[in-house]
């Protein structure tokens, strides 16, 4: 399932942050979720608590933040929005644009509780 691997690569992300930064629990997970992502936010939210569990984010939640698609309009030669993937051009109606934003999801931001104190 394209959710459980996805969900897999969140769990990698937020598994090395806690070694890298020291902390030992985390509140929420912020997910940037680019409209053209094709991630099934449901099916990525239930993949998630289930990969969380026993680690540093078992019980955390996760936060979408939609990012906007947009694509690039070859006839128009210019940038377009659209909010699917393979949408025609909503000037020209062509079917010649390349995705280029909102194409992708990442972890914006983790909200942790930190345990390692200042290091300043
Ligand atoms: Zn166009």
């Amino acid at each position: 399932m394209h959710e459980m691997s996805l969900a897999e690569g969140i769990r990698g992300i937020v598994e090395n942050a806690a070694i890298a930064q020291g902390f030992s629990k985390v509140n929420a997970v912020v997910l940037e979720v680019g409209a053209l992502s094709s991630v099934e936010i449901e099916a990525l939210r239930f993949c998630f608590d289930a990969v969380m569990k026993g680690t540093v984010a078992d019980g955390a939640r996760m936060v979408v933040e939609t990012v906007a698609g947009a694509g690039w309009c070859l006839p128009c030669g210019k940038r377009v929005p659209i909010t699917q993937l393979y949408d025609p051009c909503p000037d020209c109606g062509s079917y010649q644009v390349q995705a280029t934003e909102g194409t992708e999801m990442r972890v914006k931001a983790l909200d942790v509780d930190s345990t390692a104190g200042s290091v300043a």
